[in-house]
């Protein structure tokens, strides 16, 4: 059941509100601004309905804080207003208020509006859901990657920690296509991208889809030498596979992978950082793929095999 949040000072309309809503919906209400921002950011939900005047704080400011906040700014805000409060429609529209509802109250409506903006949320959830989820491994995709691994670059750099990227490519994939078909082809990738996202499940991880046969992943807080002990395990996950490839590297499908691991400092671009992980793939590929090789924070190679 969705929930609705109600900020409303008067317990005589949040109790009517209850009342009309609670067959279809799990009600909160909160009397006061400060109760009803609070509630907004440590509760999940779909609606909120906010009381314009209030004693403490109006419903403008606590409209701008939760469009301001990233956790709450897309949760849809109907406002509440009397006849009296008309002329603040505008102001509240403006401000990122989806709607308003005046008083007194006809139950039809405040259902009807209600339940059009719950499903409208849900739309804008999905889309945005699959906006970031590539469709054949459903693991991260190429554009939600360019923006946590933004992110996460500049975590790093603020607080000072490793910070580690690396690129991993299908071995002979070309080939795999061309033996068994591309459809196969696509299972591969999935069967990969499942196992390899097992092992990232932090929640600062971030393990995408890069593109083809190829996946990158982010991390923070490893040192260069615990990031290739932890890539050999992964590298060794995808060949216990034992997924069979006609290659003459393994008889079995494998991926090889290249690293980096740093502490950004000022000046520091992660393009560049991401260049090195590159190269250290490209590497690997010549070194004689299915194996991991790694630049770490103290500029050594550390290499398997
Ligand atoms: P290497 O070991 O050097 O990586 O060899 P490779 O054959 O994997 O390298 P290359 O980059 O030349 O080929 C990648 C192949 O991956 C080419 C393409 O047919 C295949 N591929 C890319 N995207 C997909 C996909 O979505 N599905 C399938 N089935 N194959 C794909
Ligand atoms: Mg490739
Ligand atoms: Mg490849």
């Amino acid at each position: 059941m969705d929930k609705i949040l109600v900020i409303d000072d008067s317990p005589v309309q949040a109790d009517f509100l209850r009342s009309i809503l609670k067959d279809d919906y799990d009600i909160t209400t909160c009397q006061t601004a400060h109760d009803g921002l609070r509630a907004a950011k440590e509760e999940t939900f779909s609606l909120i309905l906010l009381d314009v005047i209030m004693p403490d704080m109006d419903g403008f400011m606590v409209l701008q804080e939760l469009k301001g906040t990233e956790l709450t700014k897309s949760i849809p805000v109907i406002l509440l207003t009397s006849l009296a409060d008309i002329q603040y429609e505008e102001r509240g529209l403006l401000l990122g208020a989806v709607d308003y509802v005046a008083k007194p109250f006809s139950p039809v409506i405040i259902k009807a509006r209600v339940n059009t903006h719950i499903q409208l949320y849900h739309y804008q959830s999905q889309f945005k859901q699959q906006a970031m989820v590539d469709d054949l491994t459903g693991i991260a995709n190429r554009r939600r990657y360019e923006d946590v691994s933004a992110a996460r670059w500049q975590e790093a750099y603020r607080f000072g920690l490793p910070f580690s990227v690396c690129m991993f490519d299908i071995d002979k994939f070309k080939l795999y296509n061309d033996t068994f078909g591309h459809p196969a082809g696509d299972q591969v990738i999935a069967a990969v991208a499942k196992t390899v996202s097992a092992y990232f499940h932090r929640a600062t991880d971030l393990f995408a889809r890069y593109g083809g046969e190829e996946f990158v992943a982010v991390f923070i807080g490893n040192t260069g030498r615990s990031a290739f002990e932890f890539m050999k395990t992964v590298r060794q996950a995808v060949e216990d596979l034992r997924i069979p490839h006609s290659a003459s590297v393994s008889q079995w499908v494998t991926v090889s992978i290249g690293g980096v691991s740093t502490v950004p400092k000022a000046g520091d671009s992660y393009d560049t950082c991401l260049k090195l992980a590159d190269t250290m793939l490209y590497d690997a590929k010549r070194f004689g793929r299915n194996r991991v090789v790694w630049f770490d924070e103290n500029k050594e190679h550390l290499r398997e095999k």
